[in-house]
């Protein structure tokens, strides 16, 4: 317990001291004066429905335990709970869900607000609406505009009050300017993001009236983007900026103000801890660091409603088939190729590593967990965008299976048209694939991050033949080699 005499504080409640204990809340909390409250901020943000425990990380339970044992953490004060948003899209125990797991596991840990990141959009307005109205906390952001009306839309708070320890603070939240781009265009058409200033010099006064002393920005913006802010957060007077977006791990001040973001799919987190005089409204004392998520005692509870939901999945069946898919064979192949296509319309071609087909599906019922067997490995797709001519020599070095095109005897789309060397693709691939290819690096330095888990589109398009034992899936599959 860092604060020790909110700890000895603690130590000392017994039900017969119980009348005394505003007294000793008093006393504990207020170390240096009258009025000079502590605050304890655990930050996370782009946890991507990261719930389960791995090998390296301690997944949801993990981190609550965690908290709990390293730092004192209760729900009650002087805590504050907040996530800097992107809170799912990922594996498929969150993906699969639509986020329901995930916000289960957050109003369990606590959270007191989240931003809203791009991918609170990926189940479009109508999915986020859904996790809103299950979740126990606040959807945060100040800089989304209706195009139709100029006003902020209702799934959006611009800000929220949350008393903590006896601190008025104001959380703002701000979500990436990059939205229309990082998110799937259609489901944002209706909405401006628009600049982070201009967003905060407009709602922070509101803040201030509404009462807060302390402000803080919950942000679902990159390092950069932090770093940039500053000077005008610190013109408003806001103390403490939280990032997101770019899954990094920050703890830096900057024009006087504080910059936290704790890293991604809750592998580690970020804590603030500041003394705040109430009277004069002002910071005492603040300090800053990121830490691994890694040793803590899994929460029982969490724990459970982590189980319940990856129990589902295997419980969950998707499509029946008659007779087994080989992972060698292009029923397979084409099967996810295509799956990945259906699920980017917009992309031209896809192309997946021979390697990454780890089992065969077998006869008769398939659950999401099947699929998992097939394809093991947490890669993404990503969305490249390179010419004929690149592609071409990718697929002559590496030797993947593609989607939307063939190989024998030439390089054709799949209507028989030749690909053109000069033409533009979009091309999916996974970010494992990217990574571990100087070639497609440099083709395209900067390719779009979909977050979509590369299982997914697969289990989604599976599940959407409707099959049965009188309507399998082998009815469904293109036996015709492409290559
Ligand atoms: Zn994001």
């Amino acid at each position: 317990m860092k604060w020790s005499t909110f700890g000895k504080c603690i130590v000392a409640i017994s039900w017969m001291l119980l009348l005394l204990l505003p007294g000793c809340q008093k006393q504990g909390t207020e170390p240096n004066g009258e009025t000079e409250r502590q605050l304890v901020i655990l930050y996370t943000n782009d946890e991507h429905g990261w719930m389960e425990a791995m090998e390296t990380t301690g997944g949801a339970a993990g981190m609550l335990g965690l908290w709990k044992e390293d730092e004192g953490y209760t729900e009650d004060d002087p805590y504050l709970v907040l996530s800097g948003g992107d809170m799912w899209t990922g594996p498929a125990v969150s993906t699969l869900f639509k986020g329901e797991s995930m916000v289960e596991v957050m109003n369990t840990m606590g959270y007191d607000a989240a931003a809203i990141g791009n991918h609170e959009f990926d189940f479009q307005v109508s999915g986020l609406y859904d996790r809103l109205d299950q979740a126990a906390f606040p959807f945060l952001s100040a800089n989304i505009r209706e195009k139709s009306t100029g006003n902020i839309p209702d799934f959006a708070q611009p800000y929220v009050i949350e008393e903590a320890n006896g601190i008025q603070v104001g959380l703002i939240g701000l979500t990436t300017t990059s939205t229309p781009t990082s998110a799937f265009p259609d489901y944002v058409a209706d909405y401006d993001f628009i600049p982070y200033s201009e967003a905060l010099t407009e709602v922070v006064p509101q803040v201030r009236a509404a009462g807060a002393e302390l402000l803080m920005v919950v942000g679902h913006i990159n390092r950069y983007d932090m770093q940039a802010l500053a000077s005008t957060a610190a013109g408003l007077g806001i103390a403490i900026i939280g990032g997101g977006h770019d899954h990094r791990r920050v703890a830096e001040m900057r024009d006087g103000v504080a910059l936290i973001e704790g890293g991604g799919e809750m592998k580690s987190y970020g804590k603030v801890e500041l003394t705040f005089d109430t009277e004069a409204d002002t910071l005492i004392s603040l300090t800053l660091g990121t830490y691994n998520n890694i040793g803590g005692d899994p929460d029982a509870e969490v724990a459970s409603i982590v189980s319940y939901w990856t129990d589902q999945i295997s419980s969950d069946v998707i499509g029946y088939v008659n007779e087994s898919i080989s992972r060698y064979s292009p029923l397979m192949h084409n099967m996810v190729t295509d799956a990945w296509l259906a699920a980017f319309p917009e992309a031209d071609i896809s192309a997946t590593n021979r390697g990454g087909f780890r089992a065969d599906i077998p006869a008769g019922e398939i659950t999401p967990g099947t699929i998992v067997g097939v394809l093991p490995f947490e890669n993404f797709i990503v969305e490249l965008e390179i010419s004929g001519s690149q592609l071409v020599s990718y697929i002559q070095q590496s030797y993947p299976v593609v989607g939307g095109m063939t190989t024998i005897d030439g390089y054709f789309h799949t209507d028989g048209t030749p690909l053109a060397a000069d033409s533009s693709y979009s091309v999916l691939v996974t970010d494992y694939m990217w990574s571990v290819s100087d070639s497609l690096q440099q083709y395209d330095p900067e390719p779009l991050h979909t977050n979509v888990h590369w299982r997914d589109p697969v289990i989604d398009w599976i599940r959407a033949q409707n099959t049965t034992t009188a309507n399998p899936l082998d009815d469904y599959l293109d036996p015709v080699a492409r290559q």
